[in-house]
Order: C-alpha cells, then sequence, then structure tokens
C-alpha cells in the first residue's frame, strides 16, 4: 500500500511539472493592451511568438479592463504622445485591413474599436502659457474658447471667466474599446499562425545559460509546465515588478503601482428623458472630458444602454492610494466618499454644459477599484534590460509603468518592443525621440539615479 501510494506521488509530480524539449522564439508574458499589441506587432513582422496570458479569454480585472478610455492626439509640437497616438491608429487600420483580407465580407472596422468624438480639455487661466503652447503651430483641429464669451457661442457652455475650453476634432480622437482592440488583436495573432494561451500564470522566470525558462502554471487544471525561450517580452501590467524579479530586479524599485477608483454613473430615465434633442446631443458631444484640475478629472461615455442612456465612467486621474495586496485590489468596493466625489464632479461639468442635471438624477450603477502603474517621471517603459548596470540584454523587453495615459497608444508601444526584440529600427525623428523617452539610454540614468 506504501509503494502505490508512493507511486501515485511520485507520477503526479511528473504530470504537475512537465518541461517542453522545443526552444521558443519569443514568449510575451501578459495579454493587456501592451502584451497584446506586442505580440501583433511581431505576427506583422512575421516572426514566431507566443503570448501567455494569466486570464481566461473574457478579462476580469487588469489596466486594461473596461470598454472605454480616452482616444486623443493634441499635444505641443512634436509630442511623443501624439506621436504614439497617432502611430496606434495607423497600425490598427494596418490590424483590421490585415482581418478583413481573405474574407468574402467586411467583418471588422476600426468603428468596432474607436468612437470619434470631440475631446474637451478644460484649463483654468493659471495654465495659459500651457495652453498657449499646446496651440501654437497645432496641426489638429480644434476650437478654443479663452473665456466664458467665447465658451457660450463656440459649445454652449456657462463658464467663469476664470476657465479656458479647448475641443479637439480628429478621426479616432473620442474613445477606444480595450476588450474590442484585444480581441481584434488576438485574432490578428492567430491568422498569422501565431498562438495565445489563456489560463496560464507564470510563476517562476529565470535566465539560465542564454536561455528563459519560464514555469507556467496552467489555472484551470493546476499542471505546472516549463518552457524555455530565446528572447522574453514582460508585459504583465502591475504585476510586472513580481515577474521580473530574478531577471531585472530593479524595475521593482522604478514602477510602482498605485489603485485608483472608476464610478460609472447615469442620468435616471425621467430627467433624462426631459432633456431636449439639442441638450442630449450637447451632452453627448461634450464626452470625452478631462479637467486639468489638480485631481484632473476625467469622464467618458463608457457604452449605451439598451433605451439609449448613456453610460458615464468618472474618475480621477490623481486620486491614487496604496496597495496592499495587488492580488486583492480589484475587488476593493469605493468608499462613499469616492462616490460623492464622482457626483459632485459631474454635476459641476453639467454646470458648465448649461445642462439642468443636480446630485439626485444620478444613479450610482457600479465601481470598481483599477491600478496604474506608475514611474517617476509617468513616462512609461519600453526597454530592454540592464545587465550589471551598463549592458544592454536585447534578449528582454518590458512594456510597463503606463499609468493612465498607454491605451491611446497601444500599438505604437507594442511596435517599438516587437522592434526592440526583432533588433530592427527606424529612422524618423519622432520615431527616434519617443524611443529614446522610454527606452534603454533613460533606464541607464534612472538605475543611477536609484543609487544617489
Ligand atoms: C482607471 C484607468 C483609466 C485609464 N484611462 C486611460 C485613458 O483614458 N486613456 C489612455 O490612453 N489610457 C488610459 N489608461 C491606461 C491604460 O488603460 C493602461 O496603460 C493599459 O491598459 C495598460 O495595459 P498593460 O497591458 O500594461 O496592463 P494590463 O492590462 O494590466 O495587462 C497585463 C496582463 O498581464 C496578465 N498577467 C499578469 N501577471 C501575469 C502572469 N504572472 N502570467 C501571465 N499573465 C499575467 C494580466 O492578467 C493582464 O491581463 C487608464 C488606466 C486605468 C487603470
Amino acid at each position: 500500500m506504501r509503494n502505490l501510494i508512493l507511486i501515485t506521488v511520485i507520477a503526479l509530480n511528473l504530470i504537475s511539472c512537465q518541461t517542453s524539449d522545443k526552444i521558443e522564439d519569443i514568449v510575451v508574458i501578459g495579454g493587456g493592451l501592451m502584451g497584446s499589441s506586442t505580440a501583433w506587432e511581431i505576427s506583422k513582422y512575421e516572426q514566431n511568438v507566443l503570448l501567455i496570458e494569466l486570464q481566461d479569454s473574457v478579462y476580469t480585472f487588469g489596466s486594461s479592463f473596461g470598454e472605454a478610455r480616452i482616444s486623443r492626439s493634441l499635444g505641443p509640437n512634436e509630442d511623443i504622445f501624439s506621436f504614439l497616438q497617432q502611430t496606434s491608429v495607423k497600425e490598427t487600420k494596418d490590424l483590421i485591413d490585415y482581418l478583413n483580407e481573405g474574407e468574402t465580407e467586411i467583418l471588422h472596422s476600426m468603428e468596432d474599436i474607436y468612437r470619434t468624438s470631440p475631446v474637451t480639455y478644460i484649463y483654468s487661466k493659471s495654465q495659459l502659457n500651457e495652453v498657449e503652447e499646446l496651440l501654437d503651430g497645432q496641426a489638429d483641429n480644434y476650437e478654443y474658447a479663452p473665456n466664458s464669451v467665447a465658451a457660450k457661442e463656440k459649445f454652449g457652455m456657462k463658464i467663469s471667466d476664470t476657465t479656458m475650453v479647448i475641443r479637439e476634432y480628429k478621426q479616432y480622437s473620442g474613445t477606444l474599446n480595450p476588450k474590442k482592440l484585444i480581441g481584434k488583436l488576438h485574432q490578428g495573432i492567430r491568422k498569422s499562425g501565431n498562438r495565445v494561451q489563456y489560463n496560464q500564470k507564470v510563476t517562476d522566470l529565470k535566465k539560465e545559460d542564454g536561455l528563459y525558462k519560464i514555469t507556467i502554471n496552467d489555472t484551470k487544471t493546476g499542471i505546472s509546465k516549463t518552457i524555455l525561450s530565446k528572447k522574453i517580452v514582460a508585459a504583465a501590467g502591475p504585476y510586472n515588478g513580481v515577474l521580473v524579479k530574478d531577471v531585472a530586479p530593479y524595475f521593482r524599485n522604478l514602477i510602482s503601482p498605485k489603485r485608483l477608483f472608476l464610478s460609472f454613473l447615469k442620468i435616471n430615465p425621467e430627467k433624462y428623458d426631459m432633456l431636449t434633442a439639442e441638450q442630449k446631443n450637447r451632452f453627448i458631444t461634450s464626452y470625452p472630458v478631462a479637467y486639468l484640475n489638480s485631481e484632473i478629472f476625467y469622464s467618458m461615455i463608457e457604452k449605451f444602454d439598451n433605451d439609449q442612456r448613456p453610460l458615464l465612467k468618472v474618475g480621477g486621474h490623481f486620486l491614487r492610494t496604496e496597495i496592499k495586496d495587488l492580488d486583492e485590489v480589484w475587488s476593493i468596493k469605493l468608499t462613499e466618499q469616492e462616490i460623492q466625489w464622482s457626483k459632485e464632479n459631474t454635476v459641476d461639468y453639467m454646470q458648465k454644459l448649461d445642462l439642468p442635471i443636480i446630485a439626485s438624477d444620478l444613479e450610482f450603477v457600479k465601481g470598481y477599484s483599477c491600478v496604474y502603474s506608475l514611474t517617476e517621471s509617468e513616462i512609461p517603459y519600453v526597454s530592454n534590460a540592464i545587465e550589471n548596470k551598463v549592458n544592454i540584454d536585447s534578449s528582454f523587453v518590458l512594456v510597463g509603468g503606463m499609468s493612465g495615459i498607454g491605451a491611446k497608444g497601444s500599438l505604437a508601444y507594442g511596435l517599438i518592443a516587437a522592434d526592440l526584440i526583432l533588433g530592427y529600427n527606424k529612422d524618423s525623428f519622432m520615431y527616434q525621440k519617443t524611443k529614446s523617452a522610454l527606452g534603454t539610454e533613460r533606464l541607464i540614468i534612472d538605475l543611477k539615479n536609484i543609487d544617489k
């Protein structure tokens, strides 16, 4: 009997820890917007890649979770974030074309992902210099209301004279849907012959004899296996620090995850139905909005429900709190103050829009906690690893520290990550400027600063 138990235990251990003989070319870990974009861009270059994701195909958490993010292009001259957004739009068009290729009818369109809508920016007079710099030689289409009279005339808005409003009008500026985008990226990866695997949690990542040894647990079966890869892209969002602790431990000090809250509000049906067609139109075309005050209130239409009432998503870019447990943070409920803040700021915007909506007209539908991964400068990393503080390890790339700005540039971050891991380059001035702002040269400086 004892022998039988022993044999069973040994057999179970063997089954639960398999090692594959195959050596992968590139493994991307994390299938959020960044990992999926990177794996797609590698696929677009007709190279082999395996994308590994911890969650099932319908995600329930992660920084990319949800159905709306602001997509905006406006920025000062030679702004890297404008470049990232515009490049991502262009790359998304290529993805859509690729998915439609060989089909008898058009199955995919940009409108599945983007909802083009004016983007409203509210500034206070103290930010006049910033506004002037933003608008100086601005190539994107915009309207500007420097005072209350102009705001009434141009946007039907009622603002004080200490406030200024800019509205950006551009195709594919408005919102983008991360859920849809990730779905299409995975379709593109698969269509190219590459693989996306769900329910696969990387539990250990080491580099041995020039190869990456990746231990993966199948969260459905509980079975663990080890695979080998020549190259790695780490794109685990807020989990990047834990993931790369043995191969690039310094990223844990350079990227900090912080909790944010999101509220979802609706105008109650009686009140919404009482709005005139013009008021409804003013309401809908005034989202998304970013109020560039100290908290940066932002809001957008997540989606329209069955009775065509808009579901508003509301958050504060700088309303960040510490995280005790990364696995638990996603289920933390909103506090009464957070819900109150969301309603007050929405009502304040309704007043600016000259709409007759008060706090009691707003229904709190739901709320959830989400995570930003933050670097000190709030600029993301798309970087190789650095060995011994100076040597660039071209077999490893990390895409992370995306803060609250990553989504609009998703495929551009993916493109730069793909170029880095494949050793490709592009000459354009903006590409080079962006690559060095995000990349390895900057990491070397940041590492030196840690020591100071
Ligand atoms: C509240 C909020 C609002 C935002 N608003 C905007 C906006 O309006 N405009 C904008 O441009 N950007 C916005 N952003 C930023 C943007 O959404 C993020 O930059 C982007 O989603 C980050 O994607 P990611 O792939 O880096 O991370 P994630 O989406 O978190 O992806 C990481 C993935 O890795 C997986 N993973 C983790 N650990 C493992 C492991 N061990 N093994 C396997 N898989 C693993 C996770 O399941 C996850 O799917 C916002 C972000 C937040 C949080």
